[in-house]
């Protein structure tokens, strides 16, 4: 089947199909290269789980308090491995990457203390921890630590370095570009500003944000240096397959401080069952994990490619070195951010019936609109695109767990875009 038969099944006019493969042939050398990313990160990934000797028995669920959880224990210590780092913890009791983040930052935090925000605004729905959000109960600001941001544009060593003062208990550095304008964070960089950091002040912990960045490139950021990182089970790790669940990892006494914030003082990672199948979906999903955001990469480059075949702004370009899973369409009025979205809806595997309208999401300034067709809710490692109703109307578009469902939603929402007059 072709992609012009395709858009003849649709009743789209089959030009766009031509386009389709046109933006195909132009990006395969491109996206041959995420191919074989991925495939290496499988073998990472293969090579910690033959290490661990993870048997059939380690993927039965624990119960109550979850002691002694051997199954528990190898999956912490394959993920550990995979992220390059001494420990991890692992676990559907970690709701979200947001709280991933809460309890890696709570860890580094100390009361008084300043944290510097090295890659500029944190994600949205980091403000109310930060206390960028005023009076949000629970907030560090609460203990009296402050937030700043080194002089200069962000992710500049030097800047950072000077800015590392005597109250510094954290440095935060996000790897992904988030709802933003600026690009993502590749390793190097982290690794320099990691390195800038320890030339100041060898015991400030270096925490990392590293939703959207799993398996994008050969290193993780605890393989540089990183005291802290944390991400969500239902972003790139989780392969598609974990249906909740999140994970922080890095060096051994800090993940041990994180624990006892996930959990209690005392109590630590020894406690927290696994129940259900969450082992077998965590763990096979980590194993599809790479494959997947390989796929998801090469997604986005045909997407940077296609869309500016229709005159859309994409960033980053087709070949540019990509950091992350994101990919931006700027749709340059609400009416087209909202189309957008409706096309990519239309095309998913789930509740494509459905029309996504704009709503003031919990954890964000601004309405937002959210095309979100997955398996499992609010997954982005499946295909998203979703934008804040703000100018220049980003649209930003995610995921994929397989390369004709990106390929299909983006036609569809060129489909949808023409059908109105917007493109
Ligand atoms: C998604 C995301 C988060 C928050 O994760 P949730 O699982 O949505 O809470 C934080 N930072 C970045 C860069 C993200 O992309």
């Amino acid at each position: 089947m072709t992609w012009v038969d395709w858009c003849r099944r649709q009743g789209f006019d089959a030009a766009l199909g031509e386009e389709a493969e046109a933006a195909l042939r132009a990006t395969e050398p491109i996206r041959a290269g995420y191919r074989e990313r991925g495939h290496a990160g499988a073998l990472r990934v293969l090579d910690a789980m033959r290490r661990q000797a993870l048997s059939e028995a380690d993927l039965a669920p624990s119960h109550g308090y979850g002691y002694h959880d051997a199954g528990r224990a190898k999956l912490e210590a394959i993920y550990a491995e995979v992220m390059g780092v001494e420990a991890a913890i692992v676990r559907p009791q970690i709701v979200s990457g947001t709280h991933a983040l809460a309890i890696a930052l709570r860890a580094a935090a100390r009361p008084g203390g300043e944290i510097l925000l090295a890659t500029g605004e944190p994600y949205d729905t980091l403000h109310p921890l930060l206390g960028l959000t005023p009076d949000a109960p629970g907030s560090l600001a609460e203990i009296g630590v402050r937030v700043r941001r080194p002089e200069g544009d962000g992710a500049d060593p030097r800047a950072v370095a000077d800015a590392v003062g005597p109250r510094t208990c954290a440095v935060f550095i996000q790897r992904s570009r988030g709802y933003s304008g600026r690009a993502s964070t590749p390793v190097a960089a982290i690794e320099r500003l990691i390195a800038a950091v320890r030339g100041r002040r060898p015991e400030v912990a270096c925490v990392v944000d590293n939703c959207y960045g799993e398996f994008v490139e050969p290193l993780e950021p605890g393989a540089v240096g990183a005291d802290l990182v944390a991400g969500s089970l239902i972003k790139n790790p989780g392969g598609g397959l974990a249906s909740t669940g999140g994970y922080v990892a890095g060096r051994g006494e800090w993940v041990e401080r994180a624990a006892a914030f996930l959990t209690a003082p005392g109590l630590g990672t020894d406690v927290g069952p696994l129940t259900g199948g969450f082992k077998r979906e965590c763990l096979q999903g980590l194993l599809l994990a790479p494959g997947i955001v390989g796929q998801a990469l090469e997604g986005a480059v045909f997407a940077a490619e296609f869309f500016r075949r229709f005159g859309l702004r994409t960033d980053p370009e087709p070949a540019a070195r990509r950091t992350d899973l994101i990919q931006v369409v700027e749709c340059g009025s609400r009416d087209a951010l909202v189309r957008f979205c409706q096309g990519v809806q239309a095309a998913a595997p789930v509740d494509a019936h459905v029309r996504p309208e704009p709503w003031a999401m919990p954890g964000y300034d601004h309405e937002v609109i959210m095309a979100a067709g997955t398996f499992v809710q609010g997954a982005s490692i499946e295909l998203s695109a979703d934008g804040p109703l703000r100018p220049p109307y980003r649209a930003y578009l995610q995921g994929g767990l397989a390369l004709p469902l990106v390929i299909a939603a983006c036609v569809s929402a060129v489909a949808a875009l023409r059908r109105d007059g917007l493109i």
